[in-house]
């Protein structure tokens, strides 16, 4: 393709070597905002960040909606029903923060803007909020938007539940509207501000859930997410999509293609930068690969914006993969809420597709997959590199343009792969394929890569010949 507008190119090459840090409880004050983790143990940190399985609770057994359906106009929903309704999306889910505040000296708060005087949860509400996200999680709840009262109980349950979250004043949208088609919207709020809101009163640490209709929510029914993580939940959903940064120019979809058989969960992002076109296509085109075995969770068009310029950096000249420093939260809306689908779907690999200038180590960073150092994925990359120079890149193309794996060595700072690696401890890599060959060759090439490594580490699939 064209060389862009960046003399810096490609500089992606750097995926700091993963420090044994997975998530400390320094990694995720870093990231939080209205809490204060900053005083929790190491031990109640790592559990926070040591995200749930989804996957593992796929064993329930199969999914009756109509039944479903039936219990949800009688208004005696079971709560199996609840469970059906929140997998399947187009309901809000209203959940009031648990009980147990505490008072905080405002030596134990992170961010003393955040919370200032306010009461905050306490050690025991913080972890039955985790939990809940835990349940949520179990369920594959398809949660697109989290949306809490400015009470900071309210604010602290949707961080540590789910991440990223807007506050709003007025309950009155958020509860009534539609939350977007297979989406769940999430609206976290204390009891009082619940009152005559919702048919009937949520004990705290409650959800309910509510099906949004012409003559005002209905309630589908309520109960402890908390519940959820123990015995039969409803099959996840085998292909969902939701959208982040809906509304704004920013906004993207995120796919997810669930095979019924058990494996890992990789993540695949493409399209970090506009200019980068064969990442972006390689990873249009796994969006249409059955999966059958394992998970994959692509995001095809990271930066629609700068997809849309052509362009490595946004119109406010940002580069995307230079927003996500270390120990702190990511620096945009994009990087933070792209940052929150990782955690949010606990990858077992994290796969970032980029296109460079030139080649590696003459100048650019070209047919080189860069990698944090987990051993095993070093390992798979040297055998995919191996068998694409074999079989993908023609004798013609070598060896100038011969594949290679590439430990990283962790500079520019600020890159997604870097922290997902350092901070989740999830292994990761960033693919570059040059530019200088043709479009259609790089997205080729940039194909073969990934369906390997996907198929490397477990993720079997129909890429449709
Ligand atoms: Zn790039």
């Amino acid at each position: 393709m064209p060389a862009g507008p960046s003399p810096t190119g490609s500089d992606d090459r750097a995926i700091q070597r993963r420090r044994v840090l997975a998530a400390s409880a320094g990694a995720l004050a870093g990231i939080a905002g209205c809490s204060t983790l900053g005083a929790e143990t190491p031990a109640t940190a790592e559990t926070a960040s040591g995200s749930p399985t989804p996957d593992g609770a796929a064993t329930a057994t199969p999914d009756r909606p109509t039944e479903s359906r039936a219990g949800r106009d009688e208004g005696t929903a079971t709560p199996r029903d609840l469970r059906t309704a929140l997998a399947a999306g187009d309901v809000v889910a209203v959940l009031r923060p648990p009980a147990g505040q505490e008072e905080l000296a405002a030596s134990d708060l992170v961010d003393t803007d955040a919370c200032g005087g306010e009461r905050t949860l306490s050690s025991g509400g913080r972890a039955d909020a985790r939990a809940v996200g835990t349940a949520f999680a179990a369920l594959d709840a398809p949660v697109e938007q989290v949306v809490a009262t400015a009470n900071c109980p309210a604010r602290e349950t949707a961080w540590l539940a789910f991440g990223a979250h807007s506050v709003a004043d007025d309950l009155a949208e958020p509860l009534a509207q539609p939350p977007g088609e297979g989406a769940v919207r999430v609206v976290v709020a204390p009891g009082e501000r619940l009152a005559g809101q919702l048919p009937e009163p949520l004990a705290a640490g409650t959800c309910a859930v509510l099906s949004p209709g012409e003559d005002g929510p209905e309630l589908v029914g309520s109960e402890d997410p908390r519940s959820w993580a123990d015995g039969a939940t409803p099959p996840p959903l085998r292909r969902s999509r939701y959208d982040i940064r809906a509304g704004t120019p920013e906004a993207t979809s995120v796919f997810r293609r669930r095979s019924s058989t058990d494996g890992p969960r990789v993540l695949v992002l493409g399209g970090i930068h506009g200019d980068e076109v064969a990442g972006y296509r390689a990873v249009e085109a796994a969006s249409t690969w059955s999966v059958e075995a394992g998970t994959l969770v692509l995001v095809p068009r990271a930066s629609e914006q700068t997809i849309a310029r052509d362009r490595r950096t946004d119109r406010a000249g940002r580069d995307l993969n230079r927003q996500f420093p270390l120990d702190r939260e990511p620096r945009t809306a994009l990087a933070r809420e792209l940052y929150n689908v990782v955690v949010r779907h606990d990858p077992d690999l994290v796969l970032d597709m980029h296109s460079s200038q030139g080649v590696w180590n003459e100048g650019g960073f070209g047919q080189a997959v860069f990698h944090s150092g987990d051993p095993a994925l070093a390992a798979t990359l040297e055998r995919v590199v191996e068998e694409v120079n074999e079989s993908v890149v023609p004798p013609s193309r070598q060896p100038d343009y011969r594949y290679e794996a590439v430990e990283s060595d962790g500079s520019p700072p600020g890159m997604l792969a870097t922290k997902v690696a350092e901070e989740l401890g999830v292994p990761a890599a960033l693919h570059e394929v040059t530019e200088e060959v043709p479009l259609e060759t790089q997205v080729e090439w940039s194909t073969a890569v990934l369906a390997r490594v996907l198929e490397a580490r477990g993720v079997s699939l129909d890429t449709g010949g």
